[in-house]
């Protein structure tokens, strides 16, 4: 199956960044959300992300309005029957998203894939919601959707050989490198990443150096772009104590435990650049 038309569900921020992708790289998009001002919101989010690109010279004015042309902004689910596949990236709730995918199952003719960019709910999980476990897939894409490479494909249980081939096919359309995961909290990269976070945390409260050393020596020893203690402080506390708690309850492994001073600044409302003050204060 060629795929030349994707349907998103959500139009927020990764929602309008992977219609973006879609739409740069050609597609066609349907982007639906629950009103016409939430589609509205993402609509312009996307201009004025494309309107940057060409302020860096990375983008032409004919190449940023024929993306734009090539988006359909509804509040219609019935909209999303033309796409071959629908890739969803509604709000983070496992309720929601089974109820949409219901919804959407309903909707949409046998042969369509369907996607999801959850970042903590089970695939298997979500997949057996619909009538086509085979053709569901987690696409998982990283914030801001336009600027970053990679795109984990994760399959479930019943994920089929020819829904993972084509959607790799697809990601690698969009430009992006994807890699292939089996269903597991946080899948690979949050898996080894928000860990690692919370074990800076337990090197600050060990008090064994500052957090501007903790941070240099991550991004100096080991060439991250950012340390972790800022990078946590630009997650927000909470999301990652929230998905520290997820990995000890799903694996039951005290390997997972958050550190208690992750939970003391949590706690203390410093929860990182959107309060102000996290372990830095900004
Ligand atoms: P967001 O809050 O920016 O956007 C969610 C959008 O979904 C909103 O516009 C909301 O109106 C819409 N929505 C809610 N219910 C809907 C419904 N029934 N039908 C259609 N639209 C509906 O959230 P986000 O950051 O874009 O996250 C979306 C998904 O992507 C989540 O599953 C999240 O875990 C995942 N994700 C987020 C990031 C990130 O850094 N933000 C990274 C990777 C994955």
């Amino acid at each position: 199956m060629t795929i030349s038309t994707v349907g998103i569900i959500g139009a927020g921020t990764m929602g309008n960044g992977i219609a973006q992708a879609c739409a740069v790289a050609g597609l066609d998009v349907v982007m639906v959300d629950i009103s016409d001002a939430a589609v509205h919101k993402g609509q312009a989010a996307v201009a004025a992300s494309l309107d940057r690109l060409i302020k860096r010279d990375k983008l032409t004015a004919e190449a940023r309005d024929a993306a734009l042309a090539r988006i359909q902004g509804s509040s219609r689910y019935e909209d999303l029957q033309r796409a071959q596949i629908v890739i969803e990236a509604a709000t983070e709730n496992c309720e929601l998203k089974l109820k949409i995918l219901q919804q959407l199952d309903k909707l949409l003719a046998p042969e369509v894939l369907i996607a999801s960019n959850t970042s903590s709910i089970s695939i298997t999980k979500l997949a057996a919601a619909t009538s086509r476990a085979d053709k569901f897939i987690g696409m998982h894409f990283f914030n801001p959707v336009p600027m970053m490479a990679l795109v984990e494909l994760i399959r479930g249980l019943q994920t089929s050989d020819a829904t993972h081939d084509a959607v790799k096919d697809l990601a690698e359309r969009l430009g992006k490198t994807p890699i292939t995961v089996k269903n597991a909290p946080g899948f690979v990269v949050n898996r080894i990443l928000v860990p690692m976070i919370n074990e800076a945390f337990f090197v600050l409260a060990e008090g064994l150096a500052t957090p501007e050393d903790i941070d240099a020596g991550m991004k100096l020893g080991c060439n991250q772009p950012i340390g972790p203690l800022a990078l946590a402080d630009m997650i927000g506390l909470d999301v990652c104590l929230a998905v520290m708690e997820v990995y000890l309850a799903e694996f039951g492994d005290s390997k997972y435990r958050p550190c208690p001073l992750l939970k003391e600044y949590v706690a203390a409302g410093r929860l990182g650049r959107k309060t102000g003050h996290g372990v830095y204060a900004y």
